[in-house]
């Protein structure tokens, strides 16, 4: 299952949520359901657990602990079978300041299948094999290699995994007395000539198992001119041939050259990995500075520009933590409403300017759900800017994290 930008942010907030949440004691409980798995089986583990947590000494974990439990097998009841990717849930007494907890519970289908069944209690939830998913799946292939030894390896995320170590049978320099020296020197070449021929099926076998939307790109390291000698060489399957994005000198050709290469191509990464937020941003920045004037931020100027339809692209910056509020009055007799955007330090919603009664909080989403709802409308492009560049930085800071490229001039830049 692929997520869209606006899918992965919104499970994103939901981490966040949940890894805000604690209890007072090791009374928050998180089942992970593979999809295989018999829920039936899984309830008889939630009353074995059941029982043992009468053993617990502190009566109120105890009883949360307890309570925690019968409600996920109250849960599990309504779940004849998990769906497709296995099912998460949730549950305990959590700490909602003031001295209180309240009872929370949440169920939900991962976006990747669970492949371990887990059930976990502790003092918050178990938010790793989630966060793993989230992570980035992006993938590089990595070889190493100089004419005695090479690894080839991938970039996954943010981890370098080896895959396959290597070594020559390539003679040194050095010829054994007797030998001719041009017959050596051909043996030698030909010894070369199959050594690069291992690498090479060893990072087609690798690579070409990577889901090619995956697959960003391949680098190369070693010394000069073996590196180069490999790459022209035409010994990676023609795929993967114009997926080489750079060859660099290490100085290391095994586990350890394959974090040398992945340091040596940070500045490369990084700029393949943020090139398409950056040019977006880069537009915006010059449409505010041209005479064309086809940019427009802030809430209320991108607010009104898409509800004319003048907006092509919509640049919501992931740091935005904000929402939409749907405001009524108290007072049933009178029609009073507005919209407001509120964070978490608005204050209250005060009192009705028509009536002076007290006004409250009807409907509230998150800003980025409601902006994109207002983009789908009109045909506008949504993209969530990534905080983690410079230009991405720019947009919350400068420009509240709400800007947009236009279509055409509207007065409300
Ligand atoms: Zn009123």
């Amino acid at each position: 299952m692929e997520f869209t930008a606006q899918e992965k942010y919104e499970f994103k907030r939901l981490l966040d949520d949940l890894r805000s949440k604690t209890g007072r004691g090791t009374e928050l409980i998180s089942l992970y359901i593979p999809p295989d798995k018999q829920i039936s089986d899984v309830s008889s583990q939630l009353r074995e657990e059941y029982g043992q947590a009468s053993n617990i000494k502190s009566r109120v974990t105890r009883l949360n602990v307890q309570s925690a439990l019968e409600s996920a097998m109250s849960r599990l009841r309504l779940i004849p079978k998990p769906p497709d990717n296995g099912v998460v849930i949730f549950i305990g007494n959590v700490d909602v300041g003031a001295n209180k907890t309240e009872m929370y519970s949440a169920a939900l289908e991962p976006p990747d299948p669970i492949t371990t069944y887990r059930y976990h209690c502790d003092s918050s939830f178990l938010l790793e094999p989630l966060e793993e998913m989230l992570a980035d799946k992006k993938t590089y292939g990595l070889i190493v290699l100089d004419r005695r030894e090479a690894t080839v390896g991938m970039l996954r995320g943010k981890y370098v995994i080896p895959l396959k170590h290597l070594t020559s049978t390539v003679p040194g320099k050095q010829r054994k007395g007797g030998q001719s020296s041009h017959r050596f020197q051909q043996l030698r070449l030909i010894a070369i000539h199959d050594f690069y021929k291992r690498i090479g099926e060893s990072a087609n076998e690798a690579f070409l198992a990577v889901d090619p939307k995956d697959l960003q790109g391949i680098l190369i390291g070693g010394p000069s001119p073996t590196k180069e000698e490999f790459m022209d060489g035409g010994f990676l399957h023609h795929e993967l041939q114009h997926k080489v994005v750079d060859a660099l000198d290490v100085s290391y050709t095994d586990e350890s050259g394959l974090n040398e290469l992945v340091d040596a191509a940070q500045d490369r990464l990084l700029d393949l990995e943020v090139t398409q937020d950056k040019i977006l941003m880069r537009r915006f920045m010059k449409e505010l500075v041209s005479d064309r004037g086809l940019a427009s931020y802030g809430d209320k100027e991108v607010r009104h520009n898409l509800e004319l339809g003048a907006v092509d692209t919509l640049l919501l910056s992931d740091d935005l933590r904000k929402t939409r509020a749907h405001i009524v009055c108290s007072n049933r007799s009178c029609d009073f409403s507005e919209d407001q955007t509120r964070s978490a330090t608005s204050p209250p919603p005060g009192n009705c300017l028509k009536c002076g009664s007290p006004l409250s909080i009807d409907q509230e989403e998150d800003i980025i759900a409601d902006f994109s709802r207002l983009a789908d409308q009109s045909g506008a492009t949504v993209k969530i800017i990534s905080s983690e560049f410079e230009e991405g930085a720019q947009l919350y800071k400068a420009f509240g994290g709400i800007a947009a490229i236009l279509r055409y001039r509207t007065g409300h830049q």
